[in-house]
């Protein structure tokens, strides 16, 4: 990673640029001055491997190793595998390549909640022996409805009681399958009538006779979030444990089952989940979209999937940004997804290399250019950076030009094509349309036009002024290609409080993709893969994975156009 690139990951940024001190570095900086944690600092990335990582996991990921890299600590990759019935290697291999796309570097520390299950029992046993834990018999049903509610106090079972010794033969057997799922669970013995309900006894293992992508067969009991998630943590000696608000009141829990181990305590500390206009960030509403082919899998362009967006032609430095500038808080919030396509477009800007295509072609013959002539004009890939390089494009007698570029009945200031007007063809010449030919219906078919033979290269040859320059491809070189245009996946915008009676399936829009063939200037028939480019005057394009030799395939990254800038400037 160039520094430039570190620093965009690791210095968060107030809008005005100035860097900003968010609480949990502030927390950081406080236990850091007190010495607590000998002034280490170590956080964990701790994503289930239940489906593909999507932007919400972007601003864990640019915050759990963004702090860690800022004061010098680390950050693991932790698999939260507890789940053996929605758990994949697929999505194992999917978040590692995920969070190295985004610049999370976590070295050999590659660690999954499954290899701590022999210890995990073991503190089980342990919490058993001390009286703090024990073998329910109660049915998940009644287990709910003794738990009681905010309001009234829960109820103990009427297992609760049980000896350690029955307690530990349980559990064992428990271990040992003689048991089916569903008959019972172990839980801890803390307080039925706490106002924080997660402390009413909460459950710590649970019969599961099911295989695990990691420890096949070896168990069928398998240790809840709550109880794994402290204990993982504590064992591989985090500092600062970052999670999302929702956690707040399991925080007490994670104390609880530390402190009554005795064993060493990180801080836990909640921030915001992030929110998106026209977007749904869950996990099981995504699955579901991929199952039920609303969209074309978790990589669709559309998808706010790590993998869907980098397929779109996102690059990692616009999210890194785009996690800086939301920053973190305590309270929820929902981003306008134009904030996201700022950052988009502001990184595509500085890097993406320009290229011309004409998405929707009218044809133009200039009548004074030679039938058999060909010539061609050296263009820069980039305006400003000459290390982009150049190529060369062809320019014949008959081209494609973008049928917006005319207009019949010019309105004022219209500066581009128009019968008897001059425009100039970028860096190749100035021609003028002297005639239309039309169909049988009245549409433009074809614009006649000759060029100025001394406007060379797009030169104005006696100072005469030309205001409108538009893009083209000449029609014998250009290449044909497949153009997919998105646009939101929801209309709605927030897909997640939909009316009474509604899903947020009812909010899918049902244009988000549009399928057009346009033609490409050929520099782009040898474009690899997942470059991402400025289609000129159109927006950014990503060449994508369905290409084939004969027919390119390209996904619209993002427009050109840019509310949320000038929203940024007005407020
Ligand atoms: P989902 O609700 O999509 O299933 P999750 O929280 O269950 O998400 P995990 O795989 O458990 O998904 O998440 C891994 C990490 O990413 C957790 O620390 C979690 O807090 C964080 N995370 C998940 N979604 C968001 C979000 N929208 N904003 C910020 N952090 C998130
Ligand atoms: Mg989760």
């Amino acid at each position: 990673m160039s520094d430039k690139q570190e620093a965009a990951m690791t210095a968060p940024t107030t809008e005005n640029g100035k860097p900003s001190v968010d609480f949990i570095r502030a927390r950081i900086m406080d236990d850091n001055a007190s010495g607590r944690f000998n002034g280490q600092v170590h956080t964990r990335f701790p994503p289930e491997p239940n489906g593909y990582l999507h932007l919400g996991h972007a601003k864990s990921i640019c915050l759990n190793f963004g702090v860690a890299r800022e004061f010098g600590g680390l950050c693991n990759l932790r698999f939260d595998d507890t789940n053996p019935t929605k758990e994949e290697t697929e999505y194992v291999d999917s978040i590692r390549e995920d969070v190295r796309w985004l610049g999370g570097d976590w070295g050999d520390r590659e660690f999954y909640a499954s290899n701590y299950f022999d210890k995990l029992y073991e503190y089980a046993e342990q919490l058993i022996k001390m009286g703090r834990a024990y073998v329910d018999d109660l049915s998940a049903e009644e287990i709910r409805e003794y738990r009681g509610t905010l309001t009234t106090p829960g109820k103990e079972s009427p297992w609760r009681n049980r000896s350690v010794e029955e307690n530990l033969d349980l559990f064992r057997r428990m271990k040992a399958g003689e048991f089916p799922d569903g008959t019972h669970v172990l839980r801890a013995k803390i307080d039925m009538a706490s106002p924080n309900i997660i402390m009413r006894d909460p459950t710590l293992y649970r019969i599961r006779h099911a295989s695990h992508h990691r420890t096949g067969d070896k168990w069928c009991i398998y240790p809840m979030y709550d109880f794994t998630h402290c204990l993982s943590d504590s064992i591989e000696g985090i500092t600062h444990s970052l999670c999302t608000l929702e956690f707040d009141n399991n925080r007490e829990l994670y104390d609880w089952v530390l402190d009554t181990l005795g064993l060493y305590h990180p801080q836990q500390i909640e921030f915001a989940r992030l929110g998106l206009t026209h977007t749904v960030l869950s996990k099981r509403k995504l699955i579901q979209l991929v199952k039920e082919g609303h969209v074309r899998g978790w990589d669709d362009p559309r998808m706010p999937t790590l993998s869907g967006l980098r397929r779109r032609g996102v690059p990692p430095e616009a999210l890194r940004e785009f996690c800086a500038r939301i920053g973190v808080a305590r309270t929820d919030s929902t981003v306008e997804y134009a904030m996201l396509e700022f950052c988009i477009r502001e990184r595509l800007n500085a890097v993406a290399p320009r290229v011309m295509a004409v998405l929707d072609p009218i044809k133009v013959v200039i009548e004074n250019y030679p039938e058999d002539q060909t010539e061609s004009f050296e263009m820069p890939y980039h305006p400003e950076d000459a290390s982009y390089g150049s190529r060369t494009v062809p320019f014949s007698r008959t081209l494609y030009i973008e049928r917006d570029d005319f207009r019949l009945d010019p309105p004022k200031k219209f500066h581009r094509l128009a019968p008897g007007a001059e425009v100039r063809l970028r860096y190749a010449y100035f021609i003028t349309c002297k005639d239309v030919v039309t169909d049988a219906d009245g549409n433009v078919t074809e614009l006649r036009c000759v060029y100025d033979p001394a406007s060379k290269g797009g030169q104005s040859p006696d100072g005469r002024k030309v205001k409108g320059t538009i893009h083209w491809v000449s029609a014998a070189h250009a290449v044909p290609a497949r153009v997919r245009l998105y646009e939101h996946l929801f209309s709605a915008e927030n897909p997640n409080a939909m009316p009474e009676g509604q899903t947020f399936l009812d909010a899918l829009n049902p244009d988000s993709l549009r399928e057009i063939d346009a033609w490409l200037e050929p520099a782009l028939a040898t474009a690899p893969v997942g470059q991402t480019v400025q289609f000129e005057r159109l927006g950014y394009f990503c060449k994508d994975k369905d290409s084939t030799d004969a027919l390119p395939v390209y996904n619209r990254t993002a427009t050109l156009r840019d509310s949320w800038a000038k929203q940024e400037k007005k407020g």
